[in-house]
């Protein structure tokens, strides 16, 4: 299939390169790319057909076929037009130019520049964080007691280490499963007062669904300084999420479990899609759950060597990728990594 692929592409290309005139140019076009009967595009109604392992290889390989052979079509046949008028010595100056394609932002990138913004005009540090962590940093520093069930629902992947040598078991490795890795790490380097996010890349040994993928963006978020309260914590979400969304936003406190914050809620935002009312989206309750957060957990300002008592603060952690749903009104999360242009190109 790969090399019939290739062979309708190289037979495009050549033919297109001999062309002489328009009208042999359009007979190019209806043969590899027509609607009906292109060869190409009988390959590319027929991918849905094949097995599920060849699917994604042939699919995309087909595509890039097509926007080969689609953009030497385009160059010809602007070239033909450069070529008639040169010839007769007129050149129409009103015949738009052919359009170099250019890239542009990734949804989530945008989101996180935008989200890096409102922060930064809050005062926050932005941290870049290590993907690649330990027990420690991930679980062990942040009060989860070692082999406590609250690990399970943070499942993700350990590197395999060489047995022969010899590895405590806190310094494990493994690839964070939440952006809270860099918590301790940064108290560590740094003293209060702090204030800081870091948006990055999380993995979870996790099956994938529509909300769900072994590769996810998250933005964590931590206040430390002396006197800092939960009302800190209410005020700062709630200034992010109605800047976010362009209007003012509700915000609410549930109590919710996490080790490394006490007291600890789910903070919901009411929903932008019908202003509170009630709808599909959250479920008919008019609030949707957004951010995870709390009053750091007084061990883990102990893991980061802070005396004991002297300072308070919050932590958040925000899911981005959900973000970037909410805002582009995606339906599928794994659309966000496969890297397919036709929904990348809607933005
Ligand atoms: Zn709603």
């Amino acid at each position: 299939m790969q090399e019939q692929i290739e062979k309708i592409k190289q037979g495009a290309l050549t033919e297109i390169g001999r062309c002489q005139s328009e009208k042999e140019l359009e007979k190019i076009l209806y043969k590899y790319l027509g609607r009906k009967d292109g060869q190409l595009t009988a390959i590319l109604r027929g991918v849905s057909e094949l097995p599920e392992e060849q699917r994604q290889t042939i699919g995309s390989l087909a595509n890039k076929a097509r926007a080969e052979i689609d953009q030497a079509l385009q160059k010809k046949k602007a070239g033909m037009a450069n070529a008639g008028a040169a010839q007769t010595g007129y050149f129409d100056v009103t015949v738009p130019g052919a359009k170099p394609t250019t890239g542009h932002m990734h949804p989530l990138t945008r989101i996180r520049l935008e989200v890096q913004d409102i922060f930064k005009s809050m005062g926050f540090k932005v941290y870049e964080g290590n993907e690649l962590t330990d027990l420690y940093y991930n679980f062990l520093s942040l009060n989860f007691p070692d082999n406590h069930p609250a690990m399970d629902s943070y499942d993700t992947f350990f590197i395999k280490e060489d047995p022969k040598k010899k590895i405590k078991p806190e310094e494990r490795r493994m690839m964070r499963a939440h952006t809270s890795n860099m918590q301790v790490r940064i108290m560590e380097q740094n003293k209060p007062p702090l204030k800081v996010i870091v948006p990055g890349r999380c993995f979870r040994n996790e099956a994938t669904d529509a909300s769900h993928d072994h590769t996810f963006h998250q933005v964590e978020g931590f206040v430390v300084d002396e006197n800092i309260s939960i009302a800190n914590l209410v005020y700062t979400q709630k200034a992010l999420l109605s800047k976010i969304f362009g209007q003012e936003v509700k915000v609410r406190l549930r109590p919710g479990y996490f080790p490394f914050v006490e007291p600890g809620f789910e903070l919901d935002c009411s929903c932008i899609i019908c202003g509170g009312k009630g709808c599909s989206v959250c479920k008919r309750t008019g609030w949707v759950e957004l951010i995870p957060c709390g009053m750091i957990h007084p061990k883990v300002l102990e893991s980061a060597g802070y005396p004991k008592g002297k300072y308070t603060g919050f932590a958040f952690g925000m899911g981005w990728s959900r973000l970037a749903m909410m805002k582009y009104e995606i339906d599928d999360v794994r659309l966000l990594l496969n890297g397919d242009m036709r929904f990348l190109e809607q933005f």
